[in-house]
C-alpha cells in the first residue's frame, strides 16, 4: 500500500462511520495565546470541547499538519536521532463532539487496525489510565473493559499520568487516554522478550501509533481540573508511523513518505544515505543529517506555505531556528556549502499536491524565502563555526558560558539550541540562564533606544527620510545576519 492509499483508507473508514471529513487547520496558530503551532489534531476543535461553540458536525475526521518543536510537546532533539519523532507530522484523527464515547472509539480503532490495515493482533498492545491519587483521578475501568472484548489481558497495560493522561498544554482540554502500540521486532526478538515490557520505553521497534483521548476535563490556569460540559473523543494517529508499520519498514524514513526527499538529497549532495548506519560509526552524523534534512524541510515548507515567515521573534523564530539547524547539518556533515533546502521544496509540493495543495500553489514563493534564509545564514556560518571551535577549546567546567553563547547568537546568528546541539556533540553544556540574562540585557538596551526615538514619533532612516516601521520590523532587520 502506498502512503496515499493508507491515508485514503482512514478517511473512507470514518466516513462510513458517519464522520464528516474536514480539512487540516493551518499549522500556524494565530488566535490562541497558549499555542504557537498546531501540536495535535484537536487544537482546531478546542472551543467545541470547552463548550464555547457548538460543533457543526457531531463526528469529524481529518489529517492534521502538526508541529512539535516548542512548548509542552517538543520533540526537536529526538528528530533524526530516532526513527519515529518528527518536527512536522500528519496526525490522522477522528472526533466525537458529545456524541459516541469509549465503546465505539475503541471498537473502531481496533477494527481499522486489524481488519482494514490487517496489522497482526499479536503485534499490538493497548494501554489505559491507571488513575492518579494526587489529582483524585480514577482508574479508567471503562476503557479496560472495552479493550477486554478484543484484546488478551496480558496485552492491556496500565499507564501513568505521563503517558495516559493527555493534555494539550499547561491549560486547556485534557483527559485520560488509551494508546495503541505496535511491536515491529523480529519473531526471534519477540520470543526472547515480551513486547509488554518495552511499551513506552523508547524502544525503536516498539512504538506508539495511536492515541484515543477521552476528553472530560479542562485544566485551568491555577492548575486545577474542571469537568467539561460534555464528554468527547479525540484521537490522533501518527501517519508516518502507521505507513512505516504497514510498509514493513524499520524506520519512518524508509517509508514512501520520505524516500523521495532522501533520494533528492542524495542526488544534490552526491552522497549516499545508509539507513543502517550504527550510532558507533563515524558516519552516524551523516545519516542523522539526511534524516534531519528530510524532516526539517517539511516543517519549514508547510509553515511558510501557511503564512509564517522566518523572523526573529515568536513563531517566525522557531522556523528560523529549525532552518539554521538544518543548514548546519548539511554544511558540516554532508559537506555541502550552498543553499540546499530550497531545492527540496518542489519534491514536497508534488508529493503533497492533492492532500495539502497550498504548498504547490506557493511553491516558488516558499522556495525563494527558504533560499534567502539559507544564503543569509551561510554568510556567517563558517566564521561562527570557527568561533565555536575556539570557545569549545577554551571552555572549562564542561559548560559554555552565557556570554559566549550570546555572542554566537548576536554576531553569527546561532540560535541557542544550535549552540547547545554542537556543545552536546562535544560533551559540553551551555549556561542557558546566563544566555537568557545577556538576552534580557540586550532587550533592555533596545527598549531604552526605542524610547528615545518614540519621543519624536519617527525613526530616522539612513537616507534621512522618516517613517515609523514598527518594533517587530526594526528588530527583524537588525537581526538578520
Ligand atoms: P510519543 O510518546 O511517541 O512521543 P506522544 O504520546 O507524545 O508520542 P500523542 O500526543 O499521543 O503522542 O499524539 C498522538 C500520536 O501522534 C502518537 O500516537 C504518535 O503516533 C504521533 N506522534 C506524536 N508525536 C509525534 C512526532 N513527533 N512525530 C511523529 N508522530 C508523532
Ligand atoms: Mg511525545
Ligand atoms: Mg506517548
Ligand atoms: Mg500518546
Amino acid at each position: 500500500m502506498t502512503s496515499a492509499e493508507i491515508r485514503q483508507l482512514f478517511m473512507d473508514f470514518f466516513r462510513n462511520k458517519g464522520h464528516e471529513i474536514v480539512p487540516s487547520a493551518p499549522i500556524v496558530v494565530k488566535n490562541d495565546p497558549t499555542l504557537l503551532f498546531t501540536n495535535a489534531g484537536m487544537n482546531q476543535f478546542k472551543d467545541y470541547f470547552l463548550g464555547n461553540k457548538k460543533a457543526p458536525f457531531p463526528r469529524v475526521a481529518d489529517t492534521q499538519k502538526c508541529l512539535r518543536v516548542s512548548g509542552k510537546h517538543n520533540d526537536l532533539e529526538e528528530v533524526g536521532v530516532d526513527t519515529y519523532h518528527h518536527t512536522m507530522f500528519e496526525m490522522l484523527g477522528n472526533w466525537s463532539f458529545g456524541d459516541y464515547f469509549k465503546k465505539e472509539a475503541i471498537a473502531w480503532s481496533w477494527e481499522l487496525l486489524t481488519e482494514v490495515y490487517k496489522i497482526p493482533k499479536d503485534r499490538l498492545y493497548v494501554t489505559y489510565f491507571e488513575g492518579d491519587a494526587s489529582e483524585n483521578l480514577a482508574k479508567d475501568e471503562e476503557a479496560f473493559n472495552e479493550w477486554s472484548k478484543y484484546v488478551a489481558p496480558e496485552r492491556i497495560l496500565p499507564g501513568n499520568k505521563k503517558d495516559n493522561f493527555w493534555e494539550m498544554g499547561d491549560t486547556g482540554p485534557c483527559g485520560p487516554c488509551s494508546e495503541i502500540h505496535v511491536d515491529c521486532r523480529t519473531d526471534e526478538e519477540r520470543k526472547q522478550q515480551s513486547g509488554a515490557e518495552l511499551v513506552n520505553k523508547d524502544h525503536p521497534q516498539v512504538i506508539e501509533i495511536w492515541n484515543n483521548v477521552f476528553m472530560q476535563f479542562n485544566r485551568k490556569k491555577d492548575g486545577s481540573l474542571e469537568s467539561l460540559p460534555a464528554k468527547h473523543v479525540d484521537t490522533g494517529m501518527g501517519f508516518e508511523r502507521l505507513v512505516r508499520v504497514l510498509q514493513g519498514k524499520q524506520s519512518n524514513y524508509d517509508s514512501d513518505v520520505f524516500t523521495g526527499t532522501l533520494a533528492a538529497i542524495e542526488t544534490i549532495t552526491k552522497k549516499k544515505y545508509d539507513p543502517n548506519t550504527p550510532e558507533t560509526s563515524a558516519d552516524w552524523h551523516k545519516a542523522v543529517a539526511f534524516r534531519v534534512l528530510a524532516d526539517h524541510i517539511r516543517a519549514i515548507s508547510f509553515t511558510i506555505a501557511d503564512g509564517q515567515l522566518p523572523s526573529n521573534t515568536g513563531a517566525g523564530y522557531v522556523i528560523r531556528r529549525i532552518l539554521r539547524r538544518a543548514v548546519r547539518y548539511y554544511y558540516t556533515y554532508l559537506d555541502y556549502k550552498q543553499p540546499l533546502l530550497h531545492q527540496l521544496v518542489p519534491v514536497l509540493a508534488t508529493q503533497f499536491q492533492t492532500v495539502f495543495p497550498e504548498l504547490q500553489q506557493q511553491q516558488d514563493f516558499v522556495a525563494k524565502v527558504v533560499k534567502e534564509e539559507e544564503e543569509a545564514f551561510l554568510r556567517t556560518l563558517e566564521k561562527g563555526l570557527k568561533k565555536i571551535d575556539e570557545i569549545i577549546g577554551s571552555t572549562k567546567n564542561k559548560t559554555i558560558d552565557g556570554s559566549a553563547a550570546f555572542e554566537l547568537y548576536d554576531t553569527y546568528g546561532f540560535p541557542v539550541d544550535l549552540t547547545k546541539l554542537i556543545a552536546r556533540e562535544n560533551n559540553l553544556e551551555v549556561d542557558e540562564e546566563g544566555f537568557k540574562a545577556e538576552m534580557q540585557q540586550q532587550k533592555d538596551r533596545a527598549r531604552a533606544a526605542t524610547a528615545i526615538s518614540a519621543e519624536d514619533w519617527v525613526v530616522l532612516n539612513e537616507n534621512g527620510s522618516t517613517s515609523f516601521i514598527g518594533y517587530d520590523h526594526t528588530q527583524a532587520e537588525a537581526k538578520v545576519v
